[in-house]
């Protein structure tokens, strides 16, 4: 078969949008023939969790609310008993990519199904992959089965995220759409996302970073990270993947600050190399795609370099090496000495 075949998979079988769409959670249970539901519930979502519990009445079971980043195994086993002693027959998620990430890990245990509730921009429930963590090494596996089967995206839940959150999930999300814009097997359906995306996250992250509770402008950035979680899902990812992955899973940086800061670091390097993405991203940013992402990642009020987020300089080559050694498909070749320059120039 040829190379050039592309092949297009969606997850997600059904989405929900809009303010207020939590409320709908009960009737989507009952969709799902489900009795007992599990809620699994980041602490930042508390009173939502506790609000969703008060409205599935009798088809609430019990509520899991310390889903951790990464999610290690032994969180997961603690939920599962969980869900063993209160027989549970369904999961509702409501957090970002840890609590999202969880719920994955107890359906494809169980085989419960997932209504999924984001409350950051990360994107996990588009996608069937799921990264756990076990004696400290990450390890990703991808499976139909991992996808929620029910996305409810309500603007409202994301109207709490402080302004550091909100910056560098949403450049989390941008992330996704660059590198689908630069996958040369991504379909027509994937570009067309990530060009959606990136708009929506273009136009829209400013307004929200000046006016953090202006409704439209929250709902306009989800829909974007809707498209770049579709996006992550259905391309494959490159280079800036696979820096956060290495420097996220190796030491320990937090993974949303680590997209922030590396994205318009990783554009430089390969636009040159992928015309296509160059010329859409230019189109949506209207000029410099690179300049755009970098005057928004200098919003950050917290670390915005590799050596202020706490990675030693001295492994910079290290890091390198391994990523040369065995690179993630993309546009310009990667080679330990100019990763070496890209990390250097971030740190
Ligand atoms: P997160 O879920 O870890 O949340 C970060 C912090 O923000 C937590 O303390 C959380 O309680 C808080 N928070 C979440 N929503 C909030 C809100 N609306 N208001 C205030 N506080 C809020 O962060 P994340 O970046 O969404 O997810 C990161 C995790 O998800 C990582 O483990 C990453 O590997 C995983 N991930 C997986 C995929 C995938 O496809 N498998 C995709 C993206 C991320």
């Amino acid at each position: 078969m040829g190379t050039d075949i592309r092949v297009h998979e969606v997850y997600a079988g059904r989405v929900l949008q809009g303010a207020g769409a939590r409320g709908l959670v009960p009737d989507e249970v009952d969709r799902l023939g489900a009795r007992r539901v599990l809620v699994v519930a980041a602490p930042s979502s508390a009173e939502v969790a506790q609000e969703t519990a008060a409205a599935l009445g009798e088809r609430y079971a019990a509520t899991f609310g310390r889903p951790v980043q990464h999610t290690p195994v032994e969180v997961t086993a603690e939920a599962l008993a969980l869900a063993r002693e209160v027989r549970a027959d369904a999961l509702v998620a409501i957090g970002g990519g840890s609590a999202v990430g969880l719920s994955k890990a107890l359906a494809i245990r169980t085989g419960m199904p997932q209504v999924a509730l984001p409350t950051t921009y990360a994107g996990s429930e588009a996608t069937p992959v799921l990264g756990e963590t076990e004696y400290g090494v990450k390890t990703t596996r991808r499976d139909p089965a991992l996808a929620p089967g029910t996305v409810v995206y309500d603007p409202e839940l994301t109207l709490s995220m402080p302004h550091g959150l909100t910056l560098t999930s949403a450049l989390n999300a941008l992330a996704h759409a660059v590198e689908a814009l630069w996958d040369t097997r991504a379909s027509a359906a994937t570009r067309a996302y990530g060009v959606g995306a990136a708009d929506g996250i273009l136009t829209a992250l400013p307004v929200v970073l000046d006016h953090p509770s202006d409704a439209d402008a929250r709902a306009r950035l989800q829909e974007a990270a809707w498209l770049a979680g579709a996006c992550l899902a259905q391309a494959r990812m490159g280079l800036h993947h696979q820096l956060a992955h290495v420097l996220g899973g190796t030491y320990g940086l937090p993974h949303a600050e680590l997209h922030a800061l590396l994205l318009a670091h990783v554009m430089r390097f390969d636009l040159a190399a992928a015309p296509d993405a160059t010329a859409r991203l230019r189109r949506v940013a209207g000029g410099d795609p690179v300049r755009a992402v970098a005057a928004l990642a200098a919003r950050h009020d917290g670390p915005t370099t590799l050596g202020a987020l706490g990675l030693p300089r001295t492994v910079l080559r290290e890091v390198a090496e391994r990523v040369a050694a065995a690179p993630y498909p993309n546009p310009r070749p990667v080679t330990a000495d100019a990763v070496e320059e890209l990390l250097l120039a971030a740190w």
